[in-house]
């Protein structure tokens, strides 16, 4: 078993510092031997924001989101590589092999999502812009256009003790694209883990200097060290996410503060399935899977197993019998299904909650005071057999109590009428929460239960036969998907894909003139001055290319001729370019009309200035719109403007995306779009 330093220490400024009390003890979880000490005791908090102020945001910021994205990625794959000794340090978390994937390799794997998508979605720059350029006079000569720029702030983020890897990661993946510098403080129970992974990233010298930093052990003073270009994400309690709201940094200083608290998630079986239904067993199974992985203790957990009053038994029964083939004990033990929870503490906490939900509700399966384990001792270590209950009518406390553990409350609904609409109430009455499931193979159920479940939750399941083989689960946070809850489950929202970049970085509307807002954002803007020096932009590589650079073509006069032709050669005989007399009684035509698509196809035939050189691929379009319509003996011309460059790090090439416009002899536009093509970096 690797071993784990007999003190955990903090990575402050550079150094690594070691906790001056001599620290908490901090317990195997499986055999409740001592694994390592942990204290932040005497810690220099100013220093260490001051260090990420000073050091890891300049160090983030001066390279690009692809740069950034570069070393994500890198990360990922060095990581990727000591995943074995992540597993022998997480097994005493009490987690099994399965469990410390989901930690360990879900973290990981959220590092490569972010890299792609920061590849993928962000431009080659530091600024990432909004929307498009919003016109604010009738001239054309003021406008306002959104932009986000990072903040010279620090990234603070203080994570629950149920994955000590993947809390980490999926923080600290955004906001290092954003351009910040990440304090992490995990929690104290399983920092050992945490501490074990941040000494590889070190070590490994991949993230710049200042972009990492970690605090094992107390927050201690370091919100007071806090202010407005700051932000804290918070995972854990309601009770600390209350303390930290009314922190004078959040309150007075202005810290953005990101909660992810309790959730009394629930999942919902819809009144169309029966018992000899597929459905039926991927609900059971769904339950199951949430109650048993990481032996409960996930945010994201199903405590409330909501379905229709007639089929309850049967619910029962099924979960029941599959609790029973789930055997507990040391997780090291290849036969083992469930670990021990995290601590012998949170066990306590545990079976408090359990005895606060029987005030409602009876045990149907196991027993909180006794547990069968194997390969291990079931007091020292913190097991918990799987419990669940079902509540009577009206009960209050499934929907107020919180079991951190293997313990889901069955409630019924539809006994009156049979109607979804209770299952949504029950569901509402948890405040707000982080998922819900609902299994149904009804289009028209699914309809009305998912726009009621909506409002409350930040992630909805529909499951059924059709997508069961594909689907990630119930309790499985994808880093392309929003995380988080309304209400109770804190309000605040993670990963999601790019959406969690942009949460940590600043939105400004910048309003000016088109000369102006392109030089600041680096990207052509309507109206801006358009560079003609008398060489085609197709003749020039990237590195010679510059915004502006322009190609007015020559003029051509569009037939009827053309028209036929068109229409013949793709089979596009729409009446509005063959029907004369139909085309007369269209509202917007009156007559016949070009193929808009001809009309893209002759500007192409305008502006490609058609010999080998650098321009390599056409590769889309975007924003494509036809404005006016072109007749016969209409004569359009085309401006092709160069308006983004984005060259690529791993490739000879790189993107350019060109204004194209299309006008007609009275100088009305035709058509406006996006063109996108591939340009040699050099000139060939
Ligand atoms: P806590 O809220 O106690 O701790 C979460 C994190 O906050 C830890 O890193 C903890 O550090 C830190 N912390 C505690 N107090 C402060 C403070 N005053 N200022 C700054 N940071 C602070 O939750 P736990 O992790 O101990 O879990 C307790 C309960 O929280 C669970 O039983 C469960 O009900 C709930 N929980 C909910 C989760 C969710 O996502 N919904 C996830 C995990 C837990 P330290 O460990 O050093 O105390």
């Amino acid at each position: 078993m690797r071993t784990v330093s007999t003190q955990l220490e903090s990575y402050v400024a550079g150094s690594w510092f070691r906790g001056t009390d001599g620290g908490e003890p901090v317990l195997d979880a499986v055999t409740g031997d001592e694994v390592t000490r942990v204290s932040s005791h005497g810690l220099d908090f100013a220093a260490l924001v001051t260090h990420a102020r000073e050091v890891g945001g300049p160090a983030v910021r001066q390279l690009t989101f692809h740069e950034r994205a570069t070393l994500l990625k890198e990360l990922a794959l060095h990581l990727g590589g000591l995943k074995d000794d992540f597993y022998a340090v997480s097994l005493r978390t009490g987690a099994t092999r399965r469990d410390s994937m989901v930690d360990i390799d879900g973290g990981i794997g959220t590092l490569f999502s972010y890299a792609s998508k920061g590849k993928r979605e962000l431009p080659n720059d530091t600024i990432v812009l909004d929307g498009a350029a919003e016109p604010l006079g009738k001239g054309g000569t003021f406008l306002g256009q959104h932009l986000y720029t990072s903040r010279p702030g620090v990234a603070v983020q203080i994570n629950a003790f149920n994955f000590p890897v993947w809390g980490m990661l999926e923080k600290l993946a955004p906001a290092f694209l954003a351009g910040l510098p990440s304090i992490v403080k995990p929690g104290s129970q399983t920092a050992y883990l945490t501490e074990t992974v941040v000494r590889q990233i070190i070590a490994s010298g991949i993230l710049p200097a200042g972009s990492l930093q970690l605090v094992c052990g107390s927050a201690g003073t370091l919100l007071d060290e806090l202010g407005e270009q700051d932000s804290v994400a918070f995972t854990g309690s309601a009770h600390t996410a209350a303390i930290l709201r009314e922190h004078p940094a959040v309150l007075h200083r202005g810290v953005r503060l990101g909660v992810e608290a309790d959730s009394l998630n629930c999942s919902i079986l819809g009144p169309d399935v029966t018992a000899a239904d597929p459905e039926f067993d991927l609900f059971v199974k769904g339950v199951v899977t949430e109650m048993t992985v990481k032996a409960g203790q996930k945010c994201t957990a199903i405590r409330r197993v909501i379905v229709p009053e007639p089929i309850a038994d049967a619910v029962v029964d099924a979960i029941g019998a599959r609790l029973s083939r789930i055997t507990v004990g040391d997780p090291a033990d290849q036969s083992v299904r469930m670990g021990a929870l995290a601590s012998l503490g949170q066990r306590d906490e545990v079976r408090k909650a359990i005895e606060a939900l029987r005030t409602s509700a009876e045990i149907v399966y196991g027993d909180p005071a006794h547990v069968d384990v194997v390969g291990a001792d079931a007091e020292r270590g913190a097991f918990l057999s799987p419990v669940l209950l079902r509540a009577r009518p009206g009960a209050a406390e499934p929907h107020e109590v919180e079991p951190f553990g293997p313990v889901s409350t069955v409630l019924t609904y539809g006994s009156v009428d049979g109607s979804v609409q209770e299952a949504v109430e029950l569901a509402a009455r948890g405040k707000g929460s982080l998922v819900a499931s609902l299994v149904t193979h009804d289009a028209q159920v699914a309809r009305e239960v998912a726009r009621g479940l909506a409002p409350w939750h930040g992630r909805l399941l529909i499951l059924d036969r059709d997508d069961a083989a594909e689907s990630t689960g119930h309790g499985s946070p994808l880093p392309m998907l929003v995380h988080g809850g309304p209400g109770r489950a804190g309000g605040g929202e993670e990963l999601g894909g790019i959406r969690a970049v942009l949460h940590h970085m600043q939105r400004t509307a910048v309003q000016g003139s088109p000369d102006m807002l392109t030089a600041i954002t680096g990207r052509w803007t309507t109206g801006s001055r358009r560079v003609l020096d008398g060489v085609h932009p197709f003749r020039k590589s990237l590195a010679e290319l510059r915004i502006g650079d322009t190609i007015e073509t020559a003029s051509r006069t569009v037939t009827l001729d053309d028209i036929d032709h068109f229409a013949e050669f793709t089979g596009d005989t729409f009446y509005a370019h063959t029907d004369p007399e139909a085309a007369a009684a269209n509202p917007f035509f009156g007559g016949i009309v070009a193929h808009g698509y001809l009309v893209v196809s002759l500007a192409a035939g305008l502006f490609v200035d058609p010999d080998p050189g650098p321009v390599l691929a056409n590769f889309g379009v975007d924003h494509l719109r036809f404005l006016t319509p072109v007749k016969a003996g209409d004569t359009i011309r085309v401006s092709l403007t160069v308006k983004q460059l984005t060259p690529r790090s791993s490739a000879d090439y790189g993107e350019v995306r060109w204004d194209a416009t299309v006008t007609n002899q009275d100088d009305e536009q035709v058509a406006t779009y996006d063109v996108l093509t591939l340009v040699a970096k050099d000139r060939r």
